[in-house]
């Protein structure tokens, strides 16, 4: 196996109320598990075996697409999460966010309508460019920023199974409580990287 799993640090009922451990088992449990099953062997014995997965998402499309791109997703969403982080962000991307957004509250804001309003599956993203410049973007089913040259920081999954067991169909409610535990140290070390 060319690209593994790796295991999330914290305990799969550490994300409750926001994220249950129900949804932790299967969504990166299960959903997760199958989409790196795929990828492995999709790229087995082909000239995408030894590529960076970052550039087979960057330049392929199709079904390895699909599966290249589902895998790095869910490892930088569910690795943007923390049970006791710090819930605001500070520093120089604080600064941009404001200065972007209007204020740390209208950047929410802004994030869970973009949630809330793409239709069918996919993510939302904050993503940042060379200069610093930062970008709220959707993408459907497994798009991701870095085709567009940006360096993702910040995502929302909101295919169904990211919510449909603890949230039913309400999935403004579900990119509400993301917030609770998102860890801004996290990304800000992603900003800054
Ligand atoms: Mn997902």
């Amino acid at each position: 196996m060319r690209f593994t799993q790796p295991r999330l640090p914290y305990a799969p009922d550490a994300l409750a109320p926001a994220i249950s451990q129900e949804t932790v088992d299967f969504h990166y449990g299960r959903h997760e598990a199958t989409y790196i099953a795929n990828l492995n062997k999709l790229v087995e014995d082909t000239e995408y075996a030894d590529m960076p997965l970052e550039d087979i998402i960057r330049t392929v499309d199709g079904a390895l697409f699909n599966n290249a791109s589902q895998t790095w997703n869910h490892i930088f969403y569910f690795f943007q999460f923390s049970p006791s982080g710090r819930r605001e962000p500070e520093g120089r991307l604080r600064e941009k966010i404001d200065e972007t957004f209007g204020s740390f509250d209208d950047f929410k804001k802004r994030m869970e309508e973009a949630g809330a309003s793409l239709f069918g599956s996919g993510w939302v993203w904050l993503s940042t460019d060379e200069d610093g410049k930062l970008f709220l973007t959707q993408g459907q089913n497994a798009d991701n920023p870095l085709r567009q040259g940006l360096k993702p920081i910040l995502t929302f999954d909101v295919w169904e199974h990211a919510y449909y067991l603890d949230y039913q169909n309400m999935r403004a409610s579900y990119l509400h409580a993301l917030w609770d535990i998102i860890d801004w140290d996290i990304i800000e070390r992603r900003y800054e990287a």
